[in-house]
């Protein structure tokens, strides 16, 4: 009888594993001291947690679920170290767990991050290049490669990225942004990996965490930057803890899944109904992507405390996050304070796919406009979808009007005076969601030659999208893979090689060539990074502008009518000043600017003024 309760006792004690602690490990001298580790495992939260080495467990956080308990400690003044955390049933030690606070690198708190002097590369990682074919798949987890099937895993992974790095140096690509890399176990399009189910997990079919931090360290050693594509918003449907709720309310229930309506003005529209407002925040992007509830404090400090985790960890240059205005717009803004009280020099561009400027201002870093109504996203960077909007019909119009050509372009800028830093948006033509220009516009290189000069001149941050430097093309009308597809040569059996440059076609070698001429002009261009933009109204579907400092000037010409077309130069005056010629950085001719200059119908001109 005796021996038989023994056994229970032991079976019962054994229960009591942990099968998670979340984060991992920790940083010691944080900024916020603060640390909520969580611990997941059957039944845990019917122990007493204690810790040893004088370390104060300042709250016990228990839920609805036993399986989970959130043990917060203060980390001041607590050296590097490792320490134990005790779990005890009746005052007797049942189980015990290491935990270690590590050192964090020189001057981390300060890193730099991205700004408009980088030229940002948009990869998505399954799509770009196969460093690794033995981990194409992978026994635990869902989905397995399989490269015929267009919205199927191909194999790309993080060391075809490390592989490549020569090629997007020499394109003149100083930041990275990939689509997300942890552990997507979707059973099907997992390939984007926006349906994460474990953020503290690189998905074994890209690599491991060790490889990520070795993507970093490698990019760091060019003097390169490496950007994180961070998901507040969802997580995906196989999410561990989506199959154990911590919470009921961990995810927006309605009960369960309820689609958002997507419409983003309800985050500020004075006129919107509550049930509007609602389904917006907290209806679901998808079935497979559970919404999370960032004002529960437990989600938020979860989704805060990885995030900073990951730039500790993998030595991260900033962030990009996904669908930022579909977040509770009061916890996001903490979210991204506490990142950026953290570190004071991150950059976060969010995206807030919007087509009016005062709606995308009101999510950047002290907008006037959010101002408005006493809010403060915080957020330093959002993306430029209205030039964005722009460039997809501009360069077809031929015969500008009043409302149709350059004067599209000229008037995205006229509205910069609502953001509150216009020089950090994020300035593209095309990204992994859109219509690819090259597709949109025919693999036409004269229209490819004005976008990316504008791209390359205007203010803000530079991003393209991986491809299009070698004229690849791709049908949105045709589904996300069409423009999602492999790079050429990414994998050992292409028959084409668009890596290198004796394996790149005539026609890819045109718009390589001239793609990595304008970006290694423009790397080491601070009047174009910082200086001054001063434009001219456009004239028959011509546009100029200049970027100005004290010491620099470089004019820009932009014809995009089909005809010749000549401008005086006097109307430029006040910028042009006393110069009499300019340097034309693609041919490296000398211009005359003393009265006229000619350009051929759909062309551009970068001139340095000397
Ligand atoms: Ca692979």
């Amino acid at each position: 009888m005796k021996k038989t309760i023994l056994l229970l006792l032991l079976s019962i004690s054994s229960f009591a594993q942990i099968d998670k602690m979340e984060p991992p490990f920790w940083y010691a001298g944080m900024h916020n001291p603060e640390l909520q580790i969580m611990f997941y495992g059957k039944n845990i939260a019917q122990y007493q947690a204690s810790v040893s080495n004088d370390v104060v467990i300042k709250n016990v956080v228990k839920t609805e679920n036993p399986n989970y308990i959130f043990v917060t400690i203060d980390t001041k003044n607590i050296p590097p170290s490792d320490f134990v955390f005790s779990f005890k049933n009746k005052n007797k030690v049942a189980f015990t767990k290491k935990y270690t606070l590590k050192n964090r690198r020189l001057n981390s708190a300060q890193r730099k991050s991205f700004d408009a002097s980088d030229m940002m590369y948009l990869i998505m990682p399954d799509r770009f290049a196969n460093g690794n074919p033995n981990n194409d798949s992978n026994a635990s987890l869902n989905e397995k490669a399989n490269r015929s099937l267009p919205g199927g895993r191909h194999g790309g992974d993080i060391q075809g990225i490390i592989n490549h790095l020569d090629y997007l140096q020499e394109l003149g690509v100083t930041a990275l942004w990939s689509t997300p890399l942890c552990e997507d176990n979707d059973k099907g399009y997992s390939y984007h990996t926006y349906g994460q189910s474990d953020v503290y997990r690189i998905d074994p079919r890209y690599g491991t965490n060790e490889e990520y931090l070795k993507l970093s360290s490698e990019m760091k050693k060019r003097g390169m930057k490496l950007i994180k594509d961070y998901v507040t918003n969802h997580w995906g449907a196989e999410h561990w803890m989506f199959k154990d709720l911590p919470t009921y309310d961990w995810f927006h229930q309605f009960p369960g899944y309820a689609q958002s309506n997507y419409r983003m003005t309800t985050q500020f529209d004075t006129n919107a109904s509550a049930i509007d407002t609602k389904y917006c925040m907290d209806g679901w992007f998808v079935t497979s992507m559970p919404d999370l509830n960032q004002s529960n404090p437990l989600v938020l400090n979860y989704i805060t405390q990885n995030a900073i985790w990951w730039i500790e960890y993998a030595d991260l240059d900033g962030f990009r996050v996904d669908t930022y205005s579909y977040n509770d717009k009061v916890a996001i803004a903490k979210w991204t304070k506490a990142i950026t009280d953290e570190y004071p020099n991150f950059n976060i561009v969010g995206e807030v796919w919007m087509h009016d400027q005062a709606q995308m201002s009101y999510w950047q870093k002290d907008s006037p406009i959010s101002a408005i109504q006493s809010y403060n996203s915080n957020l330093p960077s959002v993306m430029d979808f209205t030039l964005h909007d722009a460039f997809g019909n501009v360069f077809n119009e031929d015969n500008a009007s009043w409302n149709d050509g350059m004067i599209k372009v000229y008037d995205n800028f006229t509205n910069d005076f609502l953001y509150a830093n216009p020089n950090n948006l994020l300035t593209f033509v095309e990204n992994h969601d859109t219509g690819r220009f090259n597709h949109i516009y025919k693999n036409d290189f004269k229209k490819y030659q004005m976008a990316m000069t504008l791209l390359a001149t205007v203010r803000g941050i530079p991003q393209i999208y991986y491809g299009s430097e070698i004229g690849m093309a791709g049908d949105k009308g045709k589904g996300d893979a069409d423009i999602r597809q492999d790079f050429p040569g990414g994998w050992e059996d292409d028959a084409n090689n668009a890596f290198t440059k004796s394996g790149r076609t005539v026609e890819q070698s045109k718009f390589y060539d001239f793609t990595a001429k304008l970006f290694q002009w423009r790397k080491n261009k601070s009047v174009v990074h910082f200086g001054k933009m001063t434009h001219y109204i456009p004239e028959n579907n011509v546009y100029v502008y200049f970027r100005h400092n004290d010491t620099e000037t470089v004019m820009v010409v932009i014809n995009n009518s089909a005809e010749v077309k000549s401008i005086k130069t006097s109307r430029f005056q006040e910028n042009i000043k006393t110069f009499i010629s300019g340097k034309d950085v693609l041919s490296g001719k000398s211009v005359d600017i003393k009265n006229q200059i000619s350009l051929e119908g759909k062309s551009v001109l970068i001139l340095e003024l000397n």
